[in-house]
């Protein structure tokens, strides 16, 4: 057979699209470390997808364009979806979506209505309740099976574990992990010296299949549910109405949506979510435009891979191009070394961007970013700058990899790069800029919050040597501070008062202010709260401290080795001798309760005898998570919590159809 050449240049095309498509897919929906933007993705993708329409004799079956999502990993058990969980085809463009509605015409009869709804950047599951309780959470896999993540899914506290009345459905929706939660939990992982997501939707995964479901709960994932597939005898007809069900049985769906006559209605919400993207706390990366009624769906059926009732307009990447002038190697205060990009500055999705963070040597040699190079940069979590990608074309003859420094830039100590840290290490403890960067976090606002005492005088104090440890902080008199920069009396006398203050902040303040690897603020806070002394903390052996709900045995490791350290001893013993606090003073009873926590603003009651909680403390636990637990049932209750042998309680509350809860909800919910 003789193969003419255009088939052959676009078979070979094929060819080398489906190894690269593969190769990105396993980054991005196994490693959770994409290594491309998806616009680029998308734009292979399409390639692929136009010549396989132009050939169809190229199709192979192992093609992207034939399979839904990504591999399984091993590690969770596998199941089967009752049906399968599809993707979305895309739009680009305005044609894109006139495109989609004129298919849609073609195949539905009647008038139609489309819903639009934001298109929230994590990752699908599924969950199914059966009689009211949450049985299964599974996530798409490969679209026809799934891992089952129900352990790692019952930590996320806006997923109830009951509905509110006894139904049996399969929910569909995405599991996302909030901008400020993925900046946060970058920067930890950046100052553990562990490497950093890309990006919000490849945090939430890597959370959400983790094997250890405390990792998953100690980092703030969340969801939207979109779709009822299975709804029992509940009877509903359109897919807002799906949506406004989900609602009513205390499931958490998006608010942002609308409903269209027209494509062209369907155009201004998009340009309206546009403008608004960055402003929403969590990311979106396009708008999806639903077919509404049901019976208007199954009309226009499904292609092997996604709805035709259903599209996804995607939003193109906010991404300029600059120069990079400058690398600048950092210190924080565990000693890891971090370099940051210093660039022209750039106007970038509504504020001016000259720096960006490299993160560490391991993404500056995978990038192969350089000096002068010009690179494209982007938000990451809509907020963070960061250097996506090299305009290689750009790049001069005589350009050389970037020098990376083998002295710490501070104390000039050789570097170390452990073996399970991406990170390059200053392990000087005496290095001067991690005792600058520990003073500067102990005197920060979730820590001891001194007033006054900001970044600039920090380091005026430390490198007038004044000040070399956080202990000496409380040695200073009203003298030193005025020799200080534009500091005059008043100010240098409110300063001694913050810092004299600061002596009777509750313990967990202290302990998240000593800056012990792995102990957040939250953890400062479970661990206060446990042990109420600094003394009782110190004497806890690891196993005591790592069955603490919310922390791990990372922590709990860290803890112990801290009060191993001959050098904190000192430390702790230096501060007790000037009477800084070192008890926990907090409220039992946390005044800004968890507003996402499933009891957040509830009414309460609790009834019958319970096997595993003493009564009191589970009013405490459940006032504390922001419910409002009283002694009657009424239309106003919300939640029944009924133990062995309830009496009229439970009758009543069944009813008013009040949802009610047996002691192994609550497990569930809140531990033991
Ligand atoms: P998709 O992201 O294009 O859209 C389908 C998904 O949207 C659904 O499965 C669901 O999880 C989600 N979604 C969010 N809000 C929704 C809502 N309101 N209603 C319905 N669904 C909603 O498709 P996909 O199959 O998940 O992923 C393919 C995309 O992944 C590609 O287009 C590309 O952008 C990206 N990708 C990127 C790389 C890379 O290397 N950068 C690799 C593979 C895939």
């Amino acid at each position: 057979m003789v193969l003419d050449n255009d088939f052959k240049q676009a078979q070979e095309r094929v060819d080398e699209l489906i190894t690269l498509l593969d190769r990105y897919s396993h980054e991005y929906y196994v490693l959770d470390r994409p290594s491309i933007e998806d616009s680029e993705y998308d734009k292979l993708y399409h390639e692929l997808l136009h010549l396989e329409e132009t050939y169809p004799a190229l199709i192979q079956q192992d093609s992207p364009t034939q399979r839904v999502g990504g591999t399984l990993l091993p590690g969770f058990e596998k199941v089967e979806h009752d049906l399968p969980m599809l993707s979305l085809d895309n739009a680009f463009d305005f044609e894109g979506l006139q495109a989609f509605d004129k298919r849609v015409q073609q195949l539905v009869s009647g008038e139609i209505e489309y819903e639009c709804e934001l298109k929230i950047d994590g990752l699908a599951v599924s969950l199914k309740y059966e009689e009211g309780k949450l049985t299964q959470a599974v996530t798409r896999g490969d679209g026809r099976v799934g891992e089952n993540v129900t352990g790692n899914v019952k930590t996320i506290k806006a997923v109830p574990l009951k509905l509110r009345r006894p139904v049996s459905i399969e929910a569909r929706g995405e599991i996302y992990m909030p901008k400020a939660s993925f900046i946060k939990l970058n920067t930890d992982r950046e100052e553990q010296g562990e490497a950093v997501f890309a990006n919000p939707r490849n945090a939430a995964a890597g959370t959400l299949r983790n094997l250890d479901p405390k990792v998953t709960a100690s980092r703030n994932l969340n969801l939207f549910l979109y779709s009822m597939v299975q709804y029992g005898e509940l009877e509903i007809e359109t897919q807002s109405e799906a949506l406004e069900t989900l609602e009513k049985l205390g499931l958490r769906t998006n608010p942002d949506r609308a409903i269209f006559q027209s494509i062209e209605g369907v155009w201004s919400y998009i340009e309206e979510y546009q403008e608004k993207r960055s402003q929403l706390p969590y990311e979106i990366d396009g708008i999806v435009i639903k077919v509404n009624r049901f019976d208007e769906q199954e009309q226009a059926g499904y292609t092997v891979k996604a709805p035709r009732w259903a599209i996804a307009y995607k939003f193109p990447a906010e991404e300029t191009k600059t120069r990079i002038n400058e690398i600048e190697w950092s210190v924080g205060r565990t000693g890891v070394v971090t370099p940051t990009a210093i660039m022209d500055a750039v106007q970038l999705a509504g504020t001016t961007v000259k720096r960006a963070s490299l993160h560490n040597v391991d993404l500056i040699k995978e990038r192969d970013i350089r000096l002068d190079d010009l690179v494209f940069v982007r938000k990451a979590g809509d907020i963070i700058p960061e250097v996506v990608r090299v305009d290689f074309d750009s790049r001069t003859e005589n350009s050389v990899p970037c020098e990376i420094p083998v002295n710490c830039p501070a104390c000039e100590s050789e570097l170390v790069h452990l073996e399970d840290e991406v990170a390059l290490r200053c392990v000087n403890p005496k290095c001067p800029a991690q005792a600058k960067e520990r003073l500067i976090h102990f005197v920060s606002r979730n820590a001891m919050n001194i007033d006054g005492l900001g970044e600039k005088i920090v380091i005026q104090l430390f490198e007038r040597h004044l000040v070399e440890d956080v202990s000496n902080l409380y040695d200073l008199d009203l003298e030193q501070l005025m020799t200080l920069d534009k500091i005059a009396e008043k100010s240098a006398d409110n300063l001694l008062k913050a810092i004299e203050g600061s002596k009777r902040n509750s313990m967990e303040r202290l302990l998240f202010g000593l800056g012990i690897k792995h102990v957040g603020a939250k953890a400062a806070r479970l661990l206060s709260e446990k042990y109420e002394t600094i003394e009782a903390l110190k004497q806890a052996t690891q196993e005591d401290i790592q069955v603490i709900e919310g922390i791990g045995e990372i922590i709990a490791e860290s803890v112990v080795a801290f009060f191993e350290l001959e050098a904190a001893i000192d430390l702790l013993d230096k501060l007790k001798a000037h009477g800084v606090n070192m008890t926990y003073t907090g409220p039992k009873k946390v005044e800004t309760a968890d507003t996402t926590s499933v009891f957040y603003d509830k009414t309460i009651v609790i009834t019958g005898k319970l096997e595993h909680y003493k009564r009191n403390e589970l009013k405490e636990t459940l006032t504390r998570l922001g419910a409002n637990v009283t002694g009657s049932i009424s239309k106003k209750t919300d939640i029944l919590i009924a133990g062995a042998d309830a009496g009229s309680k439970l009758t009543k509350a069944q009813e008013l159809e009040v949802p009610v809860w047996d002691e192994e909800a609550l497990i569930n919910e809140i531990g033991q």
